[in-house]
């Protein structure tokens, strides 16, 4: 038997990572930036208002009340601002550029708002409301780092620096074919003996959210010659195939029996739940193969498997520095048992308030109402059996 790490290295060395494309910012939320993002310009790249009001010299304010004729009108964008006249005000907008001369900016609340004269009730020390050039980047400075996960506010300054691509590692192309002739898809009626195919839109939503994108060729039935026709027609182009079912000890093994001898190593995984797995490179006549991991079918050791191979391999292939999901150590709310040379994954409940974490719901590998339940994983050391209220345990906090 392999061991989780083991295998999961297996795993994480069929994947190359995936290539630096430029991608419109829209489209790089949650990407990787590849190299460093060094700004072209300064930010702001003039001195402007920070507010509604009036540019001023301070020299010009003396006693207050002060009443000062109004020069010049500047709205942001413009461009022709002149050098404030000494003795007079220019009334200026937010983001407006200063100009040259004034010192202070007086906001308009301070003022009766005049638009020939002013009177100024008050004013602030000088530069308060003056947004100076680069004071919040300097131009080539580093801003964000290779490695930097692309969010709003890191697709914002991009921007703000004129940015209109950026360079990052693209999303894994993912397959997904779920496998099993008692399988329909939902939404169609359900016959004796049937159940909802529900692994391909789990696992590709998992892929989504791992950071990949996902192409789902939902499922075919147990038949070697059919699950092979339906890999070879959709596997050019794919960084990754994902399979689920077909995998275990029983007959009518489709997955196992279509790729045996074909590149694919099918092994037991000291684990519980997801012993049954495979992985290798699958091998179309042309082409040097693309990486396949074939899951075992039932839902929740499809998913557990993902968790514990396939989400930490995706994110490493695709630049991410976080490849495992926050883990602590908490105490159990109640007791569980754990099956002996075998590592136990399982779902769990966490309660903040008390800092404890429950298991939720039994051992089972079909039990998918409670692994949609849960928000945590709870892992159990194969050597561990029993652990009672109390014993500490790590803990994933699945996001
Ligand atoms: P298998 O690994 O093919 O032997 O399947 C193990 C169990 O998981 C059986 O109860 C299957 O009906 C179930 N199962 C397999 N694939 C799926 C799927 N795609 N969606 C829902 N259940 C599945
Ligand atoms: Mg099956």
């Amino acid at each position: 038997m392999r061991t989780v790490e083991e295998h999961a290295r297996a795993i994480t060395g069929l994947l190359s990572p995936t290539p630096v494309v430029e991608l419109p910012l829209v489209e790089t939320s949650g990407l990787v930036l590849a190299h460093d993002l060094v700004a072209p310009i300064d930010l702001p790249p003039f001195p402007n208002s920070a507010m509604d009001g009036y540019a001023v010299r301070t020299a010009d304010l003396g006693a207050f009340p002060v009443t000062l004729p109004v020069s010049q009108d500047i709205p942001a964008g413009r461009v022709d601002t002149l050098p404030l006249e000494p003795g007079t005000a220019a009334r200026i907008m937010t983001g407006a550029p200063m100009p040259s001369g004034a010192d202070t900016i007086v906001q308009v609340e301070k003022t009766d708002g005049g638009t020939v004269r002013v009177r100024i009730d008050d004013a602030p020390q000088p530069g308060v409301h003056v947004r100076t050039k680069g004071e919040d980047v300097t131009a080539g400075s580093t801003v964000l780092p290779a490695g930097t996960v692309l969010g709003g506010a890191q697709i914002g300054v991009a921007a703000a620096l004129g940015f209109s691509h950026l360079p990052v590692r693209r999303p894994l192309e993912v397959l997904i074919l779920s496998t099993g002739t008692e399988l329909v898809a939902p939404g169609s009626p359900l016959g004796p003996g049937q159940i909802y195919e529900s692994n391909s839109p789990m696992l590709a939503a998992a892929v989504a959210a791992a950071g990949g994108q996902a192409t789902v060729l939902r499922f075919v039935a147990d038949d070697v010659a059919q699950f092979r026709s339906a890999l070879e027609a959709a596997a050019a182009g794919m960084d990754l195939i994902i399979t689920s079912g077909g995998v275990s000890a029983g007959a009518y093994e489709v997955v196992k029996d279509a790729l045996t001898g074909h590149g694919v190593d099918f092994v037991k995984v000291a684990m519980q739940p997801g012993m049954p797995q495979g992985a290798g490179l699958f091998d179309p006549a042309t082409g040097p193969g693309v990486p396949v991991v074939t899951l075992p079918g039932n839902p929740v050791s499809a998913y557990v498997s993902f968790e514990v191979f396939l989400r930490p391999a995706i994110r490493a292939a695709m630049g991410y520095q976080q490849l495992t999901r926050p883990a602590l150590r908490l105490p159990l709310s109640e007791p569980l048992n754990s099956p002996d040379g075998k590592r136990q994954f399982r779902r769990g409940v966490v309660d903040t308030g008390g800092g404890t974490v429950a298991p939720w719901g039994g051992p089972g590998s079909h039990l998918l109402s409670w692994l949609a339940g849960a928000d945590a994983m709870i892992v159990v050391d194969s050597g561990v059996t029993r652990l009672e209220a109390g014993d500490p345990v790590e803990v994933w906090l699945l996001g």
